[in-house]
């Protein structure tokens, strides 16, 4: 057989990863559809003033391409972005890349075994095999508040930042205090004239160890790169550290609280009141904890206001709480997070005998090692269902995801016929991993690592590490997807 062509969907972290590995074992006939004209994903998307991430550079990069020059330990968004060009370009993956090509459904036929994949304002595609890595954290999520279409004034998701809207002196309103919050908060206070911040749940706070790298420390990086691995071990220690406190050790993930107390309380303490306001009551590591040294000096300033009433409506002029109170705002932005347990939304994916995706997910996603699904021969998902990490580096996932699919892309090539993972061992698999979240941190509250029905459908329930030994393609987990395997001459 020739060999398979692929599609892969987006352009981040996970589509790269994907491509490089594919590229890397000799397959090269790759489409990658991008619905915007640049890459990068999620680093491409939010521009929101501060925007950063809260995993280590030196680990939240790819093992295989190590980047000695990282001008601070937290990259700040720009910087992530241009990694990602430059990976993408030293790889050579814009030659594979269709730009403003948005993937609107995708269709297996049982005959031909192959997809058609249909895409705006363009031709369909076919091809052999289909990798999904449009992420879990893409699509902009907005709480159903009543009014919240009323408000006059200029209103945006941080996501979906606007450049446009000068902030300067205005009474701006926050509405959230999650990961993305905490950074733009800080960055924008100095500017405003008012901010009032609308928490429901605060999140839990440690100190973010960023620092500057210097040129000395970029000579040295380069010169001796084993320095670069051990900052890289050093902080995939600590992150996994994290998985081990929240799966394994009430001892560790205690003293991580305790820590978390020390900080939270020593920040909040110029302004009376501010720490029993922002000092969580449910379980640590129930959802993420931030990363943050700025957030609540920022709380403290005298022009901001942390309001912890909910919210009952949004009017013309501001935020009404359910005290009857209306915060007046001059500006909205909504930190709200994202819809990310709406796994390949809005796509419409029909796998063999015309099965939707979606209706075979309506009581939450699900798939094998979060990359097969059964009935959806030779379709590969990246970041897909339960592999997020509640401590760790996404990119360290994705790696193990790239090479699962490279494994399994040989797999194909070599016999010529499309695989579809088998019920039973997709069924075990699931029940054994939600076995083990059931008991977990993750199930103590609500967060996006949960559905509408309580499921916990983002979250790997172990470390890391054991994703990576345990994610190994096996074929005898597949079996050929039938009618195409009749028509297929091996
Ligand atoms: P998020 O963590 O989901 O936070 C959303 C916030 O909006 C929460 O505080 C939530 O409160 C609040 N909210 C939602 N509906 C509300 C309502 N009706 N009324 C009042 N408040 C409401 O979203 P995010 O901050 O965008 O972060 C999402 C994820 O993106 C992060 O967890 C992280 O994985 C990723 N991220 C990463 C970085 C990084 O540095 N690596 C930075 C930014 C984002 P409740 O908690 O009560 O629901």
């Amino acid at each position: 057989m020739k060999k398979p062509s692929v599609a892969v969907i987006g352009t981040g972290f996970g589509g790269l990863a994907a491509v490089i590995e594919l590229k890397k074992r000799g397959f090269d006939d790759i489409v990658v559809l991008e619905k915007a004209d640049d890459i990068g994903g999620t680093w491409r998307e939010n521009t929101y003033p501060g925007a950063a991430c809260d995993v280590p550079s030196p680990f939240y990069s790819y093992s295989f391409e190590p980047f000695p020059v990282w001008p601070h330990r937290f990259s700040r968004q720009p910087v992530i972005l241009d990694y990602i060009r430059h990976v993408a370009k030293k790889y050579d993956v814009l030659r594979h890349i269709r730009f403003g090509t948005e993937v609107t459904g995708a269709s297996y036929d049982d005959d031909t075994g192959r997809w058609t994949v249909q895409v705006s304002g363009g031709d369909p595609l076919e091809v052999d095999v289909l990798v999904s890595a449009v992420g879990q954290l893409s699509r902009p999520s907005y709480p159903d508040i009543p009014g919240a279409e009323t408000f006059a004034g200029p209103a945006f998701h941080s996501a979906l930042w606007d450049h446009d809207v000068d902030l300067a002196g205005k009474r701006v309103a926050v509405i959230g205090t999650g990961a993305s919050a905490i950074q733009f908060v800080p960055a924008i206070q100095p500017e405003v004239d008012r901010m009032t911040v609308f928490q429901r749940t605060p999140p839990y706070l440690v100190p973010r160890f960023d620092r500057e790298f210097s040129k000395h420390h970029h000579t040295v990086f380069e010169k001796v790169p084993l320095t670069l691995l051990a900052e890289r071990a050093a902080w995939y220690g600590v992150t996994e550290g994290l998985s081990v406190a929240w799966v394994y050790s009430k001892t560790l993930s205690s003293a991580i609280q305790a820590m978390s107390k020390r900080h939270m309380r020593k920040q909040a303490k110029d302004k009376p009141g501010l720490f029993e306001k922002i000092w969580p009551s449910y379980q640590i590591g129930c959802k993420r904890i931030l990363f943050s040294s700025d957030y609540v000096p920022a709380l403290a300033q005298p022009n901001v206001d942390l309001v912890t009433d909910a919210i009952s409506e949004i009017t013309p002029t501001g935020v009404r709480t359910a005290d009857g109170v209306e915060h007046e705002a001059d500006v909205l932005i909504w930190g709200t997070g994202f819809k990310a347990t709406e796994f390949l939304a809005p796509m419409s994916i029909k796998g063999g005998d015309g099965r939707d995706l979606h209706d075979d997910w309506r009581d939450g996603a699900r798939a094998y090692y979060g990359m097969t699904v059964p009935h959806f021969p030779n379709l590969l998902i990246m970041y897909g269902p339960n592999t997020n990490t509640g401590g760790g580096s996404i990119i360290y996932f994705l790696e193990a995801q790239a090479s699962y699919l490279g494994d399994y892309v040989e797999h194909v090539a070599a016999t010529g016929r499309p695989l579809s993972v088998r019920p039973e061992v997709e069924q075990d698999y699931d029940e054994r991993i939600q076995e083990q979240l059931s008991g977990s941190v993750w199930s103590r509250c609500s967060s996006w690592y949960r559905n509408a029905n309580g499921r916990i459908t983002t979250n790997w329930p172990t470390l890391g590490r054991q994703y990576k030994k345990q994610a190994r393609f096996d074929p005898a987990d597949y079996q050929v997807a039938a009618r195409a395997a009749e028509k297929v001459d091996v």
